[in-house]
């Protein structure tokens, strides 16, 4: 009986055979196209993916098996049961639904083969669901070392292949190892599972299923197969080209300037590292520009954003007009922009650069209106100038500051002599910031006291740096750095806050004087910062004075005056500094009353030898005295010096003679009643007596 079996269905239609590998090649390649997907989304994306995934994973089992099983040419009638035949369907998409979502799943290292062992699982149950839908004329015998063989050779083999899909390698092993394996363990069952099926024939003389009816079954699920296949590939492959394409405009977008579409900062580093390397492999040069709109802030003010963008807009399109292809033009930010240019020889490079020069200068069409821009450019060599790109961006940075503070007329060279001081200056800037933050300034205070009593009637608050590296920086050269960055406003407010703290914890009432620089004066809030401070510390306003010098007001008298009166109003008093080297005008002593007069020292230490200055300072004396403002002489050094002022009648003295600026710190280093040895005053005429 069983030689009998054995011979029953041997015999394979070739074709079919070919065809069932076909369906099960290609369903593989769609189920690890499509798997791709299913680990790289989540949450919704992903269960779909997963479904999309088991249904042409489902499809690729059942017609695989069916094409299969149609090839053998049975010698006894072979009919099959509907319901079994879709059931196998539906478990084939269903287990391998379970078997791949849990594959994708990221959390434990071995649910890609336990997973993968799942899909093996509903391959196995679809093939034996399968086959107890093919109904034969005969004895059914399974041969269970078989099927237990063709079980474990799915589970393993699947397992192995989702382990695979998911491994850290590159996508050609991974996608390569899937599709083997999960073709391996598909038709391994198959044919494993087929070997141990032997049927026993009860009507040996049954006429056999008609084959021409089997190839147009096997065919029509072949092609229902494929359709189902190819639509899953086609999806995958649509998501990945939607997904790459969002890709390369998010890349896009981060390496571009989206009003421009100039290449940004970052891109631009980038840019300038490749340019250096191949420069230095190859033993090229280039010139680095730096290029910095002139007059743009006004057209934003004057003109509004949007004249602002198109000129933006207009300028880049003329930049990247200018240079060749092979140069490189970004948008930093703002209005800066730099290039990279190759360039022969130098008066190539100078003619290009001019060119660029004059396309930024040329009148810009913007609406109604031609708008003029020009722009600074500073250029830096590689290699002559720097050799890195740190320091090269940095050279043509400062040869283009320096054209911008020498209002140049053309492109700069960066000049080690020219730009090393202005390097120096921005150095300095950034440690004076680090300074103020970190409590890295001092005040020291210089007293005041009356001429004729030797009473101190205040103290100046003088600025102390002690630079961690180049040691005590006088404040006449950091204070004008600190104005030309603004950090005056932080400066100011820092010796303010200071300077009222540590009077408050003196133990007498003198005056604090604190010098207020014209920048801070400009700044419409500086009677608030007055009025809080005070409030903070605690200091009486009449304790408080500001000096500051003509120049303060000059600059925008209108605006100077109303806060200086705002200030006044607070019960602060107003000290004019420096008098005497300035404009010296009658008028500004007219527009604002003043506390006190401070006469410069200039005056003072010409006064033994210049008679001139004996009669300047009897003037502004005399001056002081018919508007009521008392006159204090800075910078007396010698006791020579204090007698003449005393003779000439001066109401108030400071200088090294009286008492250099010393720290004075919280109930320390003062008497209570404070004053200083006045000699007696020699018997000659004042001046006003004179007079
Ligand atoms: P200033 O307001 O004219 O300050 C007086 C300067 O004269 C101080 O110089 C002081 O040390 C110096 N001095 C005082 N007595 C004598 C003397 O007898 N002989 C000589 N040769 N010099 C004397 P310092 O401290 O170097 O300050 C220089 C300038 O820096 C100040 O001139 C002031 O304009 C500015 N400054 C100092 N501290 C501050 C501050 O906190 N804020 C602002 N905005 N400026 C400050
Ligand atoms: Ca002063
Ligand atoms: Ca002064």
């Amino acid at each position: 009986m069983i030689d009998v079996a054995l011979c029953i269905a041997i015999e394979h239609d070739p074709w079919l055979v070919g065809l069932a590998v076909i369906i099960c090649c290609t369903g593989a390649f769609a189920i690890v196209q499509m798997f791709e997907r299913v680990r790289n989304t989540l949450g919704i994306q992903r269960f779909g993916w997963s479904f999309l995934t088991s249904v042409a994973a489902g499809a690729t089992i059942w017609c695989t098996h069916f094409v299969a099983m149609l090839a053998f040419k049975s010698k006894v009638p072979v009919d099959l049961d509907p319901v079994l035949t879709i059931a196998s369907l539906i478990v084939a998409v269903l287990g391998t639904n379970a078997g791949i979502f849990l594959a994708a799943m990221r959390s434990h290292r071995m649910l890609p083969a336990a997973g993968g062992m799942v899909f093996g699982g509903a391959i196995s149950v679809m093939h034996y669901v399968g086959m107890a839908a093919y109904r034969v004329d005969g004895i059914i015998h399974w041969r269970w070392p078989f099927v237990i063989a063709s079980l474990l050779c799915a589970s393993l083999l699947a397992g192995g292949a989702f382990t695979a899909l998911c491994a850290e390698r590159t996508s050609r092993f991974r996608l390569g190892t899937g599709i083997a394996l999960i073709v391996t363990a598909i038709a391994g069952l198959h044919f494993t599972g087929m070997t141990a099926f032997r049927v026993t024939p009860l009507a040996l003389s049954a006429t056999p299923l008609d084959p021409s009816e089997m190839n147009a079954l096997a065919m029509a699920t072949a092609m229902v197969g494929f359709v189902v296949i190819g639509a899953g590939v086609l999806a995958a492959l649509i998501d990945r080209h939607t997904r790459s394409d969002a890709m390369q405009r998010l890349h896009h977008m981060a390496m571009n300037d989206a009003l421009t579409g100039l290449p940004n900062r970052l891109s631009f580093q980038q840019t300038l590292r490749r340019q250096l390397a191949t420069a230095r492999a190859t033993g090229g040069r280039f010139a680095l520009v730096a290029i910095d709109l002139d007059r743009f802030k006004e057209i934003n003010d004057v003109h509004g954003h949007k004249a602002g963008d198109d000129v933006l807009t207009l300028l880049a399109a003329r930049m990247r007009e200018e240079l060749s292809d092979e140069d490189a033009v970004a948008r930093l930010g703002g209005d800066e922009f730099m290039a990279i240019c190759s360039y022969t020889d130098r008066a190539e490079l100078l003619a290009r650069v001019e060119r660029l020069d004059r396309a930024l200068k040329a009148p810009l069409p913007i609406g109604t209106f031609e708008a003029r821009v020009g722009a600074s450019i500073g250029i830096a060599l590689y290699p002559r100038d720097a050799v890195d790109a740190e320091t090269l961006t940095n050279n043509a940075d400062l040869a283009m500051y320096r054209g911008k503070s020498e209002r140049a007329s053309g492109p700069c060279f960066y000049n080690p002599e020219l730009d090393e001081a202005i390097r120096d200056r921005r150095d300095l800037a950034s440690d004076l910031r680090l300074a103020i933050q970190s409590g890295g300034l001092h005040v020291h205070y210089q007293l005041q006291a009356s001429v004729s009593t030797g009473e101190v009637t205040g103290y100046e608050a003088l600025v102390r740096w002690d630079h961690p590296k180049r040691g005590p920086i006088p404040p006449s050269v950091f204070i004008p750095i600190a104005e030309e960055n603004a950090l005056i406003l932080q400066l100011g407010e820092w010796v303010l806050r200071r300077a009222c703290m540590d009077a408050m914890g003196w133990d007498h009432e003198s005056k604090v004087a604190v010098n207020v620089s014209p920048v801070q004066l400009a700044h419409p809030e500086l009677p608030q910062l007055f009025h809080q401070i005070m409030l903070e510390t605690g200091l009486p306003p009449r304790r408080l004075e500001i000096e500051l010098t003509e120049s303060a007001i000059m600059a925008d008298r209108e605006r100077a005056l109303h806060v200086l009166r705002q200030i006044k109003a607070l019960g602060v008093g107003v000290a004019l500094d420096d008098f005497g080297t300035g404009y010296s005008s009658l008028e500004t002593l007219r527009a604002f009353s003043f506390d006190k007069i401070k006469l410069d020292r200039l005056f003072v230490a010409e006064l033994e030898n210049n008679p001139q200055a004996t009669a300047i300072i009897r003037a502004v004396l005399a001056l002081g005295k018919s508007l009521s403002i008392p006159v204090l002489a800075e910078g007396i050094e010698t006791d020579a010096q204090l007698a003449i002022l005393q003779r000439e009648g001066c109401d108030e003295a400071q200088g090294f003679l009286l008492g250099r600026p010393v720290p004075l710190l919280l109930n320390g280093g003062t008497d209570d009643r404070p004053a200083v040895d006045i000699p007696e005053p020699q018997e000659q005429p004042r001046a006003s007596d004179a007079a």
